[in-house]
């Protein structure tokens, strides 16, 4: 049994509070760690330490605070075998999936190491008589960023990247589900070469969150989660005067017109809705067939294809997808299925009495599958965040549109279709953050910004590309006249002092 404390002023520091949560490996169900939780008095130590150390490395230059990174993609590279499978481990996710989520947060690290350019100012020579005016960005002293556990990799480096790299001290309170990941991360900084103090790992729960929304010298958290967190998140930390930007929940639709190619479709549709058992924000949860005709068409497909999913232990080379995060998770995610059935939906795959031989303890459920959802219903309305995937049925494509556009949340939405004009009027008209045409998981490369709209985030600024180091830099802008100076005066004959 491990167990995990924090990583402060570079070292693995031990809990003081007594308290501690369970880490589960989701594959057997069995306790693979006890991780501590912190008290604000802890929060507070990790602060102190980060504040020292961060004028050294904001006063280094940009390129040699790149070169750290540089460093530390090497050595991730090197241990990418052992950080997919602690991943896997602790969230539940299958290896490949767990090697995807390391990847798309080095990509914002490599993104990251063009911090001498993201960096850059403005000039304006002659701004007024002999005035010229320029700008430069400065970082923001110590700043914070709070995850979930669905991307224990990706989104960690999604914060600490760019914020690293502008010349900050980070103080990361990830997912106390999957601790081990985030705080690998802490050690291979080091090993990088990153000075002590500016990349801390506090362990915890809603005690530390709320002392990182406290703390005075914290000028901006970034967090990611769930909604209603999310929200409070953003509301707490902007009453304390702070830099705020929260991504919360989604429930992504996918709209197929009647002259999409269907097999295509529902290829999109069972990678998007069941990959990772559905515990991505950016995963399907909603398909919307226009015409009866291509709902029909469409069902064929999916019906056989959601009944044979493989569902296996994270560690397993061929399942499609793994166990759910706790068994709480799985119990939620079982008690939507209840809640659909009561409400009138169609359940055509019913996956909730799958159990893994051999491992019946994990918390495993198969996939289920919803036909003649409305809008009215609640597994329309809320995040079910498991592998279910429900079928609303449209009349027509502006029914199908309304449908995205009126629903709370807006992260990710994609249209199947051929034909040009549909796919541009929606890329248009959707009132989404992220969109896919004939691209189901529509999230952006690192150098572009990733953000969904609606109740999905809270603040102004997107994650990662040129928002990120917006978010994590302040701008001093300076107007400046000289004088006028020994030009003027220049003598050509050599001085004397008499
Ligand atoms: P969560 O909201 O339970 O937890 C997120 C973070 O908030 C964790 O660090 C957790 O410790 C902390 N937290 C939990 N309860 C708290 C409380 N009462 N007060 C203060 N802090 C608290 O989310 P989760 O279950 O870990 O992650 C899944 C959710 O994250 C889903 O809703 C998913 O859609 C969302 N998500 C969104 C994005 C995005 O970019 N929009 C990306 C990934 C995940």
């Amino acid at each position: 049994m491990r167990n995990y404390g924090h990583f402060i002023g570079g070292k693995h520091v031990a809990g003081q509070s007594g308290r501690t949560a369970d880490v589960f490996q989701p594959l057997d169900g069995s306790v693979f760690a006890k991780v501590a939780l912190a008290t604000k008095a802890e929060v507070r130590a990790a602060v102190e330490d980060a504040k020292a150390a961060q004028p050294a490395w904001a006063a280094t230059n940009p390129q040699r605070r790149a070169r750290v990174l540089m460093k530390f993609l090497e050595l991730c590279a090197r241990d990418n075998d052992k950080m997919a499978d602690l991943l896997a481990r602790e969230h539940g996710k299958t290896i490949p999936d767990a090697k995807g989520d390391i990847q798309r947060g080095l990509e914002v690290i490599e993104f990251s190491i063009g911090a001498p350019q993201m960096m850059k100012g403005e000039y304006t020579e002659g701004a007024g008589p002999g005035i010229d005016i320029y700008s430069m960005r400065q970082p923001l002293g110590v700043v914070a960023g709070i995850t979930p556990f669905n991307f224990p990799a990706m989104i960690p480096l999604w914060k600490a990247g760019p914020a690293i790299a502008a010349g900050n001290a980070f103080i990361l309170k990830p997912s106390e589900r999957d601790p081990g990941v985030p705080l690998m991360l802490a050690e291979l900084f080091i090993e990088a070469g990153l000075p002590p103090g500016i990349f801390n790992v506090v362990n915890g729960d809603k005690e530390s969150v709320d002392a990182v929304l406290d703390d005075p010298d914290i000028k901006a958290v970034g967090f990611v989660g769930s909604t209603s967190i999310a929200e409070y998140v953003y509301s707490r930390g902007c009453a304390n005067g702070k830099r705020v930007q929260c991504f919360g929940g989604a429930k992504n639709h996918m709209i197929i017109m009647p002259d999409a190619d269907m097999d295509q479709a529902a290829d999109a549709l069972i990678g998007a809705g069941y990959g990772s058992a559905g515990e991505r924000c950016m995963a399907i949860s909603v398909a919307v067939p226009v015409g009866e005709e291509a709902a029909n068409r469409l069902m064929e497909r999916l019906v056989p294809r959601v009944e044979s999913l493989k569902i296996g232990p994270s560690t397993s080379a061929d399942a499609d997808f793994g166990p759910l995060v706790t068994s709480q998770a799985l119990e939620r995610v079982k008690g939507y299925v209840d809640i659909g059935i009561k409400e009138g939906a169609k359940l055509v795959v019913d996956g909730r009495g799958f159990k893994m031989q051999g491992y019946e303890n994990g918390f495993y459920m198969g996939g289920c599958l919803f036909d003649n959802v409305t809008k009215e219903m609640r597994i329309y309305q809320e995040e079910i965040f498991g592998p279910v995937l429900s079928v609303v049925r449209a009349k027509t494509y502006n029914e199908a549109l309304s449908l995205a556009n009126d629903h709370e949340y807006g992260n990710g939405v994609a249209i199947y279709t051929r034909d040009g004009d549909a796919a541009r009027d929606f890329a248009a008209k959707v009132q989404v953050g992220m969109v896919g045409i004939n691209v189901p998981i529509p999230v952006p490369l690192a150098y572009y910004t990733f953000g969904g709209w609606k109740r999905s985030s809270f603040g102004d600024l997107n994650q990662h590309g040129p928002d990120a180091f917006r978010f994590y830099t302040k701008t001093k802008t300076i107007t400046s006249r000289w004088p006028s100076g020994i030009k003027d005066g220049a003598e050509f004959s050599i001085p004397t002092m008499g």
